[in-house]
């Protein structure tokens, strides 16, 4: 395994299960030190237990990214600990599906509030200390349906599109400071938020996919390696679509 991220540090939101907890395990693999910042924190020794050299290179971390203050504390101390942050990934995510006339102003809030205010939210606390190091790589993950749309998903669809022009104004912001913003829009991956779906969308979606198959985590998390990687120097405010051809 090489070591591309060697003695980098990295903050994975939603990271102790699902698309984040495989990107966590993929930096800690490739030598990074890996914080995985999540709503409700689990045991981390049974979420990483898998193997217990990259379980001591990965800590999780009570976080809500809706929060401003409470994730700029944390960003602090992770600085005043490691001295720095070089990688961060908006991956907190959540649905609330529901078809337009049905859904609720808390189903429409609370979705943009955590898919794109908490993206907000972390890439605004983590900007001054990219800034100051002049050194920065934010991977924000979207979806599929954020360029496609999706029946019973308008408050997700418009949070995912939402972050493509968050992605897109930041990168020009901070290109300057050495700092490069890009997003990676899965289709449909196996994860705790798929396991939800009726056997008869699973099987829709299927249908739909050219590769016949769906995504595992791992699959996001090669693709996010390498826009967190040296190998993708010359890439900012670009949408990376990861679906199995599902969109084209
Ligand atoms: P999961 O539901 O498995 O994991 C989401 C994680 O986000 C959980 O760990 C959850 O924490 C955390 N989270 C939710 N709200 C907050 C919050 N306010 N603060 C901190 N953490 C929070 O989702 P996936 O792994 O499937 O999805 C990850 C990302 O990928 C999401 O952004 C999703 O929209 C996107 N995506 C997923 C696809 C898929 O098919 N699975 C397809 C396209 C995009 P907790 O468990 O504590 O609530």
């Amino acid at each position: 395994m090489s070591q591309k991220f060697l003695n980098q540090i990295a903050v994975v939101t939603g990271g102790c299960r699902g698309i984040g907890k495989s990107i966590a395990i993929k930096f800690a693999k490739e030598g990074a030190f890996v914080f995985a910042l999540d709503y409700q924190i689990p045991d981390e020794n049974e979420v990483f237990c898998e193997n217990a050299e990259i379980a001591e290179k990965i800590r999780c971390v009570q976080a809500d990214v809706t929060k401003f203050e409470s994730i700029e504390a944390r960003f602090n101390e992770i600085v005043k600990e490691k001295g720095r942050i070089d990688i961060l990934v908006n991956n907190a995510g959540i649905t609330r599906d529901n078809l337009l006339i049905r859904m609720s102003e808390t189903e429409w809030d609370s979705v943009l509030n955590t898919n794109l205010k908490g993206a907000f939210v972390c890439t605004k606390a983590i900007a001054r200390i990219m800034m100051g190091q002049r050194y920065g790589r934010i991977i924000n993950i979207g979806s599929v349906v954020g360029s496609m749309g999706n029946a019973g998903q308008s408050n997700y669809s418009a949070s995912k599109a939402g972050l493509i022009g968050f992605t897109k104004s930041t990168a020009r912001e901070l290109a300057s400071r050495n700092i490069l913003i890009n997003l990676v829009a899965p289709g449909y991956v196996r994860t705790p938020m798929t396991d939800q779906l009726s056997d008869e969308q699973k099987k829709i979606f299927l249908n739909n996919i050219p590769l016949k198959r769906i995504a595992e985590p791992e699959d996001i998390a090669n693709v996010v390696a390498f826009l967190a990687s040296e190998d993708s120097s010359y890439m900012t405010g670009q949408v990376l679509h990861v679906n199995g051809g599902l969109y084209l």
